[in-house]
């Protein structure tokens, strides 16, 4: 593991106080329309994207198939400014973490992780979460507030112009991203969505839409919601099989009992033939949820729904009062779906040296939601 100083700062941190659009807050509509309010043809939108996302550039003046007063203009009214880097910390294999500053003495992390197939970018969406989930280091972090377009994409931007720096070839960009950082995604519809458009845009990130994944931990309503907005891939953060023991892990699940969610989950299913599958995530308790008898009654709970189980061994940390599995009773556990015709992946671990790994995402949380209080107390479902 090693931390190293950053040597490039985010553009525009030394902006004046003038308020300026952040060019990074508009998908292409939104940049569309801000053109014509300008008085300009739509398709500046396409020309300053190609610019900004394909090849990192701020600076208006180096976009030369603009006119010089256009130029200008941009300057003085507009900026391109992600958030800014704090740290960089590279994990033994190849994970490599970003904090980024986003105002208020709040942080949010990010994560990169390298295999051999994909480059996978796992972001934040909001600054903390205000879900409760009770084996997730977030939660303890408390809530402040969603992040914005800008500073969801430009996570990502970041991440790219990072990685393409340490290989100036660029066969190490972001090849796809999860929406599994600090945060529910769906909680946070007003940007998650025109950051998704932007992630799939052609003129923008560019990424496959199956390579594009939010994650939820089951906000029914806005399930609906975001598939008839904007075609991406769907994980599930299911976590136990019955709604006495969901409503333990995901408190959520009190206002939206798994009946609910498995029929949002085949209703995003029965979109078209589009989504092939949904990824459920299935964090590994042990002694909590990783009993054969977990497993069968996840089985049932399945059916024949096209889904793929993601185990992923619980990530310590300090006063969780859980363990992890061990790594028999997961394997176990995978063999009793596997047999019973349910695809089922054992997650690795990466980037646990450097906190990096599933719900270890922390960052700096300036706390509005006095979730303090809530851990003073012995908590519900604590275990020894
Ligand atoms: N709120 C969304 C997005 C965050 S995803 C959601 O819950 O889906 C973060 C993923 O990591 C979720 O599947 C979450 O359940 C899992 N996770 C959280 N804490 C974890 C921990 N300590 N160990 C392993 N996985 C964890």
């Amino acid at each position: 593991m090693s931390t190293h100083p950053v040597t490039f700062f985010s553009p525009g941190e030394n902006a004046d106080e003038v308020e300026r659009t952040n060019l990074l807050d508009l998908d292409r509509e939104g940049l569309r329309a801000f053109f014509v309010e300008l008085g300009e043809k739509p398709f500046r939108a396409e020309q300053v994207m190609k610019w900004v996302y394909h090849y990192g550039v701020t600076d208006f003046d180096e976009m030369t198939n603009i006119s010089r007063p256009l130029r200008e203009r941009l300057s003085e009214i507009a900026e391109i400014r992600a958030p800014q880097v704090l740290n960089c910390q590279d994990s033994a294999d190849g994970t490599r973490k970003w904090l980024f500053a986003i105002g208020g003495g709040n942080s949010i992390e990010c994560v990169f992780i390298p295999d051999e197939d994909r480059n996978t970018l796992c972001i934040s969406t909001q600054v903390g979460c205000a879900l409760d989930c009770s084996f997730c280091a977030t939660a303890r972090a408390g809530f402040n507030r969603n992040l914005t377009v800008s500073e969801i994409v430009g996570q990502i931007w970041m991440a790219n112009r990072s990685l393409l720096r340490d290989h100036p070839q660029g066969e190490r960009g972001v090849s796809n991203v999860v929406l599994m950082g600090m945060g529910e995604p769906l909680l946070n519809m007003k940007a998650v969505v025109p950051a998704l458009k932007l992630m799939i845009d052609d003129m923008a990130f560019a990424l496959s839409k199956r390579h594009v994944t939010v994650s939820t931990s089951g906000v029914v309503p806005k399930m609906d919601r975001l598939h008839e907005a904007v075609d991406v891939s769907l994980a599930v953060s299911l976590h136990a099989p019955n709604d006495t023991l969901r409503d333990e892990l995901v408190p959520l699940n009190k206002s939206h009992p798994l009946d609910e969610l498995m029929a949002a989950c085949w209703r995003w299913l029965a979109d078209g033939n589009r989504k092939k599958h949904i990824m459920f995530e299935y964090v590994m308790l042990d002694g909590v949820n990783d009993r054969p008898e977990h497993a069968h009654e996840l089985v049932s709970l399945l059916g024949n729904m096209p889904a793929k189980v993601n185990l992923i061994p619980f990530n310590p940390f300090e006063g969780s009062g859980y363990r992890r599995s061990s790594e028999e009773a997961i394997q176990r556990f995978a063999k009793i779906l596997r047999d019973r015709g349910v695809f089922a992946i054992a997650r690795r671990t990466r980037g646990d040296d450097i906190d990096a790994a599933c719900g270890q995402l922390a960052g700096e949380v300036e706390d509005r939601s006095k979730r303090w209080r809530k851990f003073a107390e012995p908590r519900f479902g604590e275990r020894a």
